[in-house]
């Protein structure tokens, strides 16, 4: 069973996502992390953003893999861990851009599906239940007011050590829901049988049981 979670960035999809993994044993895969490869790695080599086809080129040679871990997947990036590496501002700041290159979207997708392939999968990004997992058993949008989710990525930067304001985070969740709302290919958008969930103001649990009482019955349905 695929379980498909899109929604912007701060909308809890990585929190509720690992939380399902642990409660009903579905593995989970972050496909924003495989866009994350991609940016970090070109950093790495000195590839301007402009240089679409050094970014393609890179996209088609990374081998990434996920090993998921109870508490946080851990994600290599040609054999190295580089979990805590993709998350800096240095990679979020440039990562909406890097995934809207069509061919780095396409290349991705496929690493995606493979990363998936035949298991009971909760697949948490932007363009899961539109274009990754069309027929993914249950679609669900996650949403949240933009200063909520802003204020839940501050917390969480300040909790890993980073050094950020608030302003900036609200800018970056800005610059991005714009990007990846207006992409040509894979934008971020509600599939048309997606249950919308806004959890603006549900605590995590409560976004977590509804999320696993649509899964319970669905696995009854099927
Ligand atoms: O989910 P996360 O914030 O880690 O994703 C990083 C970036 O990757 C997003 O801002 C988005 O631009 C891109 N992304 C995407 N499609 C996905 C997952 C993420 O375009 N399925």
């Amino acid at each position: 069973m695929i379980v498909a979670v899109d929604g912007p960035a701060g909308s809890g999809k990585g929190t509720v996502t690992k939380r399902i993994e642990k409660d009903l044993g579905f593995l989970n895969l972050d496909t924003g992390a495989t866009y994350r490869c991609v940016a970090l790695e070109m950093i790495r080599k000195n590839i301007d953003l402009k240089n679409e086809s050094e970014i393609i080129k890179i996209a088609n040679a990374i081998d990434i893999k996920i090993h998921n871990e109870r508490e946080k997947d851990i994600i290599l990036l040609n054999g190295e861990d580089v979990t805590k590496e993709i998350r800096t501002k240095e990679v979020t700041a440039i990562v909406s851009q890097v995934s809207s290159i069509i061919p780095v979207r396409e290349i991705m997708v496929e690493v995606q599906r493979k990363l998936a392939q035949g298991k009971n999968i909760i697949v948490e990004g932007r363009d899961i239940g539109t274009v990754v997992f069309p027929n993914a058993e249950l679609k669900i949008y996650l949403d949240a007011k933009e200063e909520v989710r802003a204020k839940r990525r501050y917390d969480e930067n300040i909790q890993n050590g980073m050094n950020i304001t608030y302003e900036e985070v609200l800018e970056n969740v800005k610059m991005r829901d714009y990007n990846d709302m207006h992409k040509k290919f894979g934008a971020l958008r509600k599939a048309e049988n997606a249950v919308v969930i806004d959890s603006s103001n549900m605590t995590i649990d409560e976004v977590v049981e509804k999320i696993k009482i649509l899964i319970k019955n669905k696995q009854e349905e099927l």
